[in-house]
């Protein structure tokens, strides 16, 4: 039985997804909801598994292992957050996609990581559009030489981009972010680059993902508007 306040929630979180994705003149299929389970238990995460949600988003390293131990095998897990580059080696293994690439010297240590393990692996690069300096993420005047380097990487399949918008309910503030890296995105997928295929656009949050999707998202990352109010104090 699947907790009744998580299938709530994930109808609702659903049906807007639906809504907004129609008003982007696209369906609820071409949107990727990703579970952000980040201080949620393994067994409340896995309310979400059992409805059917398999794509499961982590801000940090030692979170995303000790759940991927406890949850199914077919679960897809997304690193979200900031990666420190003495860490890749955890999760190279486990993850689905990083979206949080931020530096090259992180890129050259994913690359050669996957290479050890025989295996090409997709990111993001995550665009700081805002320009705010408490976010991580490349500036916009950055993402061509970005893309140019990454493309070379053997490893590395580039799928697209990432951003998290500036921490606030004006959609004045939050939609101009949105475009913004959708036009950034638009611009080097017309490029047609070797190794490089941007089908994902990784923006929006439970407080945003409408906005975000009607702007272009492809991929939102929600996690209070499944789980609700998340516990610090738990974890
Ligand atoms: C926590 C987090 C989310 C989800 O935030 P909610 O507001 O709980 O939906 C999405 N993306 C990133 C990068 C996060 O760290």
């Amino acid at each position: 039985m699947i907790d009744t306040e998580i299938k709530s929630n994930l109808d609702n979180i659903f049906k807007r997804v639906g809504a907004a994705a129609e008003r982007s003149g696209r369906t609820m299929e071409d949107i990727r909801v990703i579970a952000v389970t980040k201080t949620v238990e393994a067994d409340r995460i896995k309310n979400v598994y059992e409805y059917g949600l398999l794509d499961m988003g982590e801000n940090r390293v030692q979170e995303l292992t000790e759940k991927y131990d406890k949850l199914p095998t077919d679960c897809k897990w997304h690193l979200i957050g900031h990666l420190q580059t003495n860490k890749v080696k955890y999760i190279i293994d486990k993850v689905e996609m990083i979206h949080s690439v931020d530096s090259m010297e992180l890129a050259k240590e994913i690359n050669s990581r996957a290479a050890k393990h025989g295996r090409k692996i997709d990111i993001l690069l995550q665009v700081n559009v805002s320009g705010e300096d408490t976010k991580f993420g490349i500036s916009p005047g950055d993402v061509d030489e970005y893309v140019g380097i990454i493309s070379r990487m053997e490893n590395i399949s580039l799928r697209g981009l990432m951003t998290i918008a500036p921490f606030t309910q004006d959609p004045q503030v939050i939609r101009p972010v949105f475009r913004n890296l959708y036009n950034i995105y638009i611009d080097i997928k017309h490029k047609n680059i070797d190794n490089v295929n941007m089908d994902y656009l990784s923006m929006g949050m439970s407080n945003d993902f409408e906005i975000a999707i009607e702007e272009g998202a492809n991929i939102v990352r929600i996690g209070t508007g499944i789980f609700g109010k998340r516990d610090y104090t738990k974890k």
